[in-house]
């Protein structure tokens, strides 16, 4: 799960990175719109957290404008502003969810939970190629009536491969997906990720694209 954090405050962005870093969440942040906007276009999150007091551009501005191009895109909105008319407007502009600040960790982290599940019930959630079937609602991977025990790495590498089934994914593309900006990575990490995942599914369903990433294929 990719998380985009648009949060200008560094004390609460750090410590939220930090807090949802640990859970497994793979957190970017950014603290204008300006480059939340460019980094919704490029990167793909799955969920935006959106702080509404931003230096270059008012949050509801931003959020229309990525609803603009994403209708379905989840954002989580978090403001100082507490009253039921900022409430109205933020759900109005297409926000998914509203949290005022000050909030609990535990209140956030149950919110993206609830976006979360609706995430993967809007999209269809089982993906099957050849004898390996993917579930995202119960992030379960099956192979011939058997279960894989995958780490979460393991887990979202698989996933963005079978998502995108017959596109060659670069090693950039799966390093983003895996890891958050500025996170300590190994320079083969990715290899040895691949490595376990073929021990664990067999060798020839991840598709090796020499000098380029890798790819599943459906035949
Ligand atoms: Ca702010």
């Amino acid at each position: 799960m990719l998380i985009l954090l648009v949060e200008d405050d560094r004390p609460l962005a750090f410590s939220l990175q930090t807090a949802l870093r640990k859970l497994g969440y793979v957190v970017n942040h950014v603290e204008n719109g300006e480059t939340c906007l460019h980094v919704v276009a490029t990167e793909a999150p799955d969920i935006v957290i959106l702080d509404l007091g931003l230096p270059d551009m008012d949050g509801l501005k931003v959020l229309k404008k990525i609803r603009h191009t994403s209708t379905t895109l989840p954002i989580l909105l978090l403001t100082a502003r507490d009253s039921i008319n900022d409430k109205v407007m933020g759900l109005d502009s297409g926000a998914d969810d509203y949290l005022a600040k000050p909030f609990e960790m535990t209140e956030l982290l149950a919110r993206l939970r609830v976006l979360e599940r609706r995430l993967s019930t809007a999209k269809s959630t089982k993906i099957t190629i050849g004898n390996v079937s993917l579930d995202a609602a119960t992030q379960t991977v099956i192979q011939q009536d058997h279960e894989l025990e995958l780490s979460r790495k393991e887990y979202m590498l698989l996933k963005s491969l079978m998502e995108n089934a017959g596109k060659v994914l670069t090693r950039a593309t799966l390093e983003n997906r895996l890891y958050s900006w500025g996170e300590e990575v190994c320079s083969n990490a990715l290899e040895v990720h691949i490595h376990h995942l073929r021990k664990k599914i067999g060798t020839d369903f991840i598709k090796t694209v020499r000098g380029v990433g890798y790819k599943v294929t459906q035949a």
